[in-house]
């Protein structure tokens, strides 16, 4: 037999000893009895919102193998969910009738001594909730110390053989091996205790060539417990978690004075220190000493793919400003563990902040193994050492160590990382893997392991060669881009919100820093990873819908009190148009309460006559304003002469003409079947119109443009999670109607009225006279329900454009990316784009983040239908709005960053006011290369200073010079993302201050006052 085959074949022993107990028959008060096989009960009953009551005699085998149980206390670990109740004999042993919770650093002693046969009734009570019942999360593990020994014995012996293969590189040392391999008996399982230790000094021996550079390794072990703050429970189940499981680790810690814990998430010590004042006082105790690793570079562990770049800034912000401020240790360990993808400009933005080193466990970029530690670069340039393991909790087994050590040692490192901690909600270190550490100490022939961090570790292996990897992580799970329509809408609402309210307030030099700080910390708490990606269960939305509706609100108050500092009250007639933007935009802006009807017009300030148009949402008009511009405009005269769009109504299809585009539309589907870029650009559907051939006409409707397409996903578990394999295509191109409900000078809006099953979908599809833009607001009845038997419905909308070799670009936090045209679907911001030089085509969206690719057709996933752990999927009502945008030249010609900025911060009007004179407004303005945004403002935190966010947003470099700062501002320095000054950045005779940015580089500056 190989080494290979010996290894494998102790592999699976050692799987058997860890869970070596007898499969054990449960039976509940009604219905048939339930097993317990290798930890896990089979079939378990989950009804929703019941209680179920198990029962089951503890029968003992005189011997598990060759290990006799006689007299052995026998202990029970339970990783689990649900609240439960576990009793031996009537006496309790477990009463947890709290929220679910893993078991934490707990461990249960059943029986002080157990004898052979029936020992007494063991019986388990436990509630199911309402919607956590996808996963079958209980968990049991019954061992007793002869057992574990047996266990450790067989891992040791495992351990040896592999360390030793993957450190024997000449013949005479894949010989040893070999030759140690020999000592193992094929009927191991028959060897007991005493034998197998025999057989460990026999191995060592043999192996005893290794054992100076085996010693020379180490592994550093990671005390971590991962908070998923809100998932298959709630937040406040998770606040009592985080009280339980800090005061469990600072029990430990008094115990086992080698151990260290790493804590990530500054709310996390937030919720310690407001509730619990003397466990907090400890941790602070244990910072100083070095024993408490506090990672707590976010506010919460965030989605890193959905959160816009100003979120996840702001969210780093405040966990970094929370640890200086609260806790006196400014992070330099970014943790992002279980984050279901990495974006490109995630290592400019951790660096900025202090980062040293970047943990994560998902989307390694290693092919053949998974690296221990590498380089990334991101977009910008920016370098950091990512470190990652398979996994970012586990029980600390010898097995686990060597297999820690090998990763380390296939990659050429000497140094190895393990996390350790029970439990998947909550939890951690316990003593039975502390114990093990203990007892690994004293190993001959075997890696150094000790406790330790995330940052020694990353000085440890800071010097090495590292492979590198360029570029976002990429993703893993797909179908969360789409899961929770309304989830989705909400956070970008409140991103917009969020980010004018700042940007106005500080327009007006308002400091509203402190309610603007609470509502982004909202936010933020509502983009953790399992929240904002739409894989947790209603409960949590029920909360943290009215949260972010009231983070939103907030942003309201703010924007409005912007408004009173800077207009003041003037006749009805009068309007202010204000811009949150830091360029110069022509947008169309709605001023609500402007009531009549038809064409109209408004007098700009500088007394020009411009179209505007009576709607039900009040008047329409296109505005132009300069960089966080008030423009004034006053109500005209209804004669005016406006010229309306032109709107023509054939049989088949409705033909719209406007200054940019000239599109067909057909009725039936709402689908573009003829769309041209100005008056002499390039048909950009090739097959929508019926094209004349040999016998009849045909067309190929499905590759039109605004296309709506029903995608049936085949049933799959993690259907929150995946987006899976696609067993049917659906188009909705028949049995629609279209009318055209609104035209004048401004728009013309033609209403598309679709059915698909029970369900009915509306789109307004809104055509501008001078804007590049076609904007579709959808309000869509969804009815489809997915399910494990049919699998899930999605609502896509297809964009196929005539186009040459085209590249796909997708709009990143703080930045863009071009990924394969391949199908797969994939995450986007705020845009997506398809272009060949010549021409494209952009996709905007108000908060949708889906998108697939293929070639140069562009689909936007609306509505997705998965069923666990939510079974209600999007059915129900919902309001989202894309816009399509037809273009010549690339993206970058075409502006369409700056567009898709605007088609999500609007243009704020209001009637009756006019702009105030006096007031001294904060209105930074950008000169120089075009390819800066200027994208918000907010007060300093500390200083008496503001703060501008700057992001080169075409991948180039630029030198650009910020003006119009006199007379408010004295100087300017370069900040960290976290607002520490870097240096400073003068400001000439002109007034300017130059600035020059790295392509995708992300500038942080201080204004000081
Ligand atoms: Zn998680």
């Amino acid at each position: 037999m190989g080494i290979d085959a010996v290894i494998q074949r102790l592999r699976t022993a050692s799987d058997i000893a860890h869970l070596p107990w007898p499969d054990m028959v449960w039976q509940p008060s009604t219905g048939k009895p339930i097993t317990l096989s290798r930890g896990t009960f089979v079939d378990l009953p989950l009804p929703p919102r019941q209680r179920v009551d198990l029962r089951t005699e503890l029968r003992v085998p005189r011997s598990i193998g060759p290990v006799s149980l006689d007299q052995e206390p026998l202990y029970l670990t339970i990783d689990s969910i649900y609240p439960l109740q576990l009793l031996f004999q009537g006496r309790e042993l477990i009463g947890r009738r709290e929220p679910p919770v893993a078991p934490g650093p707990e461990e249960t002693l059943v029986s002080p001594a157990i004898s052979e046969g029936t020992n007494g009734e063991l019986r388990l009570v436990y509630d199911v909730p309402q919607s956590q019942t996808w996963l079958n999360w209980l968990y049991f593990r019954f061992s007793t110390p002869a057992l574990r020994r047996r266990a450790d014995a067989i891992d040791l012996l495992l351990s040896r053989l592999a360390l030793a293969s993957e450190l024997a590189t000449t013949p005479a040392e894949r010989s040893q091996v070999a030759e140690s391999a020999l000592l193992i008996p094929l009927d191991l399982e028959l060897v007991d205790q005493e034998g197998l230790d025999e057989l460990d000094r026999m191995v060592a021996q043999h192996l005893e060539g290794f054992a100076d550079r085996l010693e020379k390794l180490s592994v550093h072990v990671i005390g971590h417990s991962h908070l998923d703050l809100s998932w298959l429970w709630t937040w406040p189940d998770t606040t009592r978690v985080i009280k339980r499981d800090v005061a469990g680790v600072l029990g430990l810690m008094d115990e086992y004075p080698e151990l260290t814990f790493t804590q990530s998430q500054a709310v996390t010590f937030d919720v310690i220190e407001r509730d619990s004042p003397e466990l907090f006082q400890s941790v602070l105790h244990h910072i100083t000493e070095g024993r408490w690793e506090v990672a707590a570079m976010q506010w919460v562990e965030t989605d890193l793919n959905l959160p816009s770049g100003e979120s996840l800034a702001r969210s780093i912000l405040y966990g970094v400003s929370h640890c200086r401020e609260r806790l006196g240790v400014s992070p330099t360990v970014f943790l992002a563990p279980d984050a279901f993808g990495h974006s490109g400009n995630l290592p400019q933005l951790v660096t900025s902040a202090g980062a040293h080193v970047y943990y994560h466990e998902r989307c390694n970029p290693g092919t053949s193994e998974p690296h221990t530690a590498y380089s990334w670069r991101g977009d910008d340039g920016t370098r950091i050492l990512n470190v990652s393991t398979p996994r970012y909790w586990g029980q600390v087994t010898i097995k686990s160590i060597a297999d820690a050590a090998i990763a380390a040692l296939k990659q050429g490192l000497s140094s190895g990382l393990f996390f350790h901690g029970v439990g998947n909600h909550g939890g951690g270190p316990t003593r039975e893997g502390l114990d093990r550490l203990r007892m690994m100490a004293g190993l001959k022939g075997f890696p150094k392991t000790a406790c330790s961090t995330l940052a020694r570790y990353a000085s440890d292996v800071g010097d090495s060669e590292l492979p590198e990897h360029v570029g976002e992580l990429g993703s893993l799970f797909e179908g969360c881009y789409s899961t929770n329509r309304e989830m989705k809408l909400r956070n970008r609402r409140a991103e917009n919100a969020l980010t004018s309210a700042s940007t106005l307030a500080a327009v007006a030099r308002l400091d509203q820093e402190a309610a603007l700080r609470a509502a982004w910390k909202t936010l933020s708490l509502a983009q953790f990873h399992d929240t904002l990606c739409g894989s947790a269960i209603a409960d949590v939305y029920d909360q943290v819908f009215e949260e972010l509706d009231d983070a939103t609100r907030s942003a309201s108050e703010v924007i409005a009190s912007a408004f009173v500092a800077l207009t003041e009250t003037a006749a009805a007639e009068s309007i202010v148009v204000t811009n949150p933007l830091g360029w110069t935009r022509r947008d169309v802006v709605v001023v609500p309460g402007v009531t009549g009807s038809g064409p109209f017009s408004v007098i700009q300030d500088d007394g020009s006559v411009i179209p505007a148009q009576h709607s039900s949402e009040g008047l329409v008009f296109v505005a132009e304003v300069a960089t966080f511009g008030c423009r004034q405009y006053t109500l005209g005269d209804r004669n005016v002469e406006n010229r309306d769009i032109t709107v023509v109504e054939d049989d088949d299809v409705i033909r719209v003409e406007t200054e940019w585009y000239r599109a067909h539309l057909h009725r039936e589907s709402g689908s573009l079947v003829s769309l041209r870029v100005g008056e002499t650009g390039p048909e950009l559907v090739r097959f929508g119109g019926r094209r004349p051939t040999d016998y009849i006409d045909s067309a190929r409707l499905d590759l039109a443009i605004n296309v709506l397409q029903v995608v049936d996903e085949a049933p799959h578990d993690m259907s929150a999670w995946h987006f899976d394999d696609v067993i049917g295509e659906r188009y909705l191109i028949a049995g629609g109607s279209s009318q055209l409900i609104e035209v004048g000078p401004v728009r013309a809006i033609v209403r598309t009225i679709q059915r698909f099953g029970s369900s009915e979908i509306v789109r307004d599809i809104i055509f501008y006279q001078s804007l590049p833009r076609i904007d579709v607001t959808c309000t869509i009845d969804w009815r489809e329900s997915g399910s494990r038997e049919k699998g899930i419905t999605n609502l896509k909308v297809s964009s196929t454009a005539s186009l040459g070799r085209g590249a796909a670009w997708f709009e990143s936090p703080f930045g863009a990316c071009e990924r394969a045209a391949d199908g797969q679907e994939v995450v986007a911001q705020r845009w997506a784009d398809v272009s060949d030089n010549n021409y494209g085509l952009a996709m905007l969206n108000d908060g949708i983040y889906g998108h697939d690719a293929l070639g140069c057709r562009l689909r936007l996933t609306l509505l997705r239908s998965s069923y666990e752990p939510n079974d209600v999927g999007d059915v129900g009502q919902h309001v989202m709005k894309y816009s399509l945008c037809p273009h010549a030249g690339d993206w970058r010609q075409a502006g369409v960053p700056k567009l898709a900025a605007g088609f999500n911060q609007t243009l704020i009007a209001k009637a009756g006011v006019v702009c105030r004179a006096d007031v001294s407004a904060l209105r930074p303005t950008l000169g120089g290369d075009p390819n800066v945004l200027l994208t918000s403002l907010k007060r300093a935190e500390k200083e008496s200073a503001w703060v501008a966010r700057l992001q080169e947003c075409e991948g180039r470099p630029a030198t650009v010079y910020i003006e119009s700062l006199r007379p408010a501002i004295r100087s300017v320095n370069r900040a960290s993302i976290v607002e520490d000054p870097l240096g400073n950045v003068p400001i000439d005779l002109d007034g300017r201050a130059r600035l020059s940015m790295r392509p995708w580089e992300v500038s942080t500056l201080l204004f000081n006052e």
